[in-house]
């Protein structure tokens, strides 16, 4: 038997997290009783900087129920950094973790199914939805194209799947020596290998609180997610660049032949067109390059991605 701890990030869950709590108790209750996973395993709430009284309510549910653990973040870091923040502080204790949100959208249900592919040997198993019907059909829309882009780019990460995942302590092992900064974990673990599999659920609507990801978050998750994973964009603005100088070749060439035939006019419209066109094409491209050069600034600065204020174990 195994030992199994579920990681989940909270930030200002106040709301959901009894519910949360209780439900997950029961899954882990009923696997013990299966003989899935050992009575050592844990449930990790990993708050992120809340704003209310979710730690009061983790250090409750601990004092409570020592099954509770809660790692405090000293201050909110998102999503990502508090999910690592939590996997790299249980990793030493546990076989395998499971990660998921607070809201539990992502049906519990799956838990089993994973713990079972892992007992088959796998290293990593993604949790996939298999319908967005609960998302608005906006957030559908964006989400199918930006998987697109990003297969287009040639970040390979896993298809509706968010970040509701077993990984086994090997594979823990393996993401720590990820050492970048900018980390984007649905794009870093397909990069750590092993064998991985995927478990199919259903995703439900957010039965209390709201998303935490407006539009803004999530536009500047998926610019995050492309620019982390991949340099095509910067392979793509070269190309464009090359494209435009062969064109300005010909246009140089036609001109002096227009020219030596006698048959040139003074081309304002011209002119102008191209100023507009190659300064707009120079600022684009020195603003991309700049984002890159602004992931270089931020790797070079080594800074930590998460602190740990407290640690809620068994050993306190
Ligand atoms: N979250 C976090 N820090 C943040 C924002 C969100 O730890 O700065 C947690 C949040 O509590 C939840 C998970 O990340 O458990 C996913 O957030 P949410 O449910 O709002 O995202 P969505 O389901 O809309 O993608
Ligand atoms: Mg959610």
């Amino acid at each position: 038997m195994k030992t199994l701890y579920l990681v989940i990030p909270c930030y200002n869950e106040e709301e959901v997290l009894p519910e949360t709590a209780r439900q997950l108790l029961a899954k882990m209750e009923h696997l013990m009783a299966q003989e899935k996973i050992t009575e050592r395993s844990r449930i990790v709430f990993v708050n992120d900087g809340s704003k209310d009284r979710t730690w009061e309510l983790i250090t409750q549910l601990h004092r409570d129920n020592p099954i509770y653990q809660g790692v405090n973040l000293s201050r909110n870091r998102g999503h990502q950094n508090a999910l690592l923040a939590g996997l790299m502080t249980v990793k030493a204790h546990c076989d395998m973790t499971i990660s998921l949100d607070a809201d539990l959208q992502d049906d519990i249900d799956a838990i089993d199914e994973m713990v079972e592919k892992y007992y088959e040997g796998c290293d990593v198993v993604y949790g996939v939805r298999s319908a967005r019907d609960t998302d608005t059909a906006f957030k559908k829309k964006t989400a199918e194209g930006y998987y697109k882009v990003m297969k287009l780019l040639g970040a390979d990460v896993v298809f509706n799947h968010a970040d509701y995942r077993l990984m086994s302590r090997r594979a823990l092992d393996g993401l720590e020596s990820f050492r970048e900064v900018n980390l984007f974990l649905r794009g870093v673990v397909p990069m750590i290998g092993y064998k991985s599999d995927v478990v199919y659920y259903a995703r439900k609507e957010h039965f209390a609180g709201e998303s935490k990801y407006p539009l803004k978050k999530m536009l500047s998750f998926a610019w995050q997610g492309i620019t982390s994973l991949s340099v095509k964009p910067i392979r793509m603005i070269m190309l464009l660049g090359s494209l435009i100088f062969l064109v300005s070749i010909i246009m140089l060439i036609y001109s002096v032949i227009r020219y030596i035939m006698g048959a040139t006019e003074v081309g304002w419209t011209s002119t102008v067109v191209s100023i507009w066109a190659i300064g707009g094409l120079q600022l684009l491209a020195i603003g991309i390059i700049g984002e890159y050069i602004g992931k270089i600034y931020l790797e070079a600065k080594e800074r930590p991605k998460f602190i740990v204020e407290q640690y809620l174990s068994d050993e306190n």
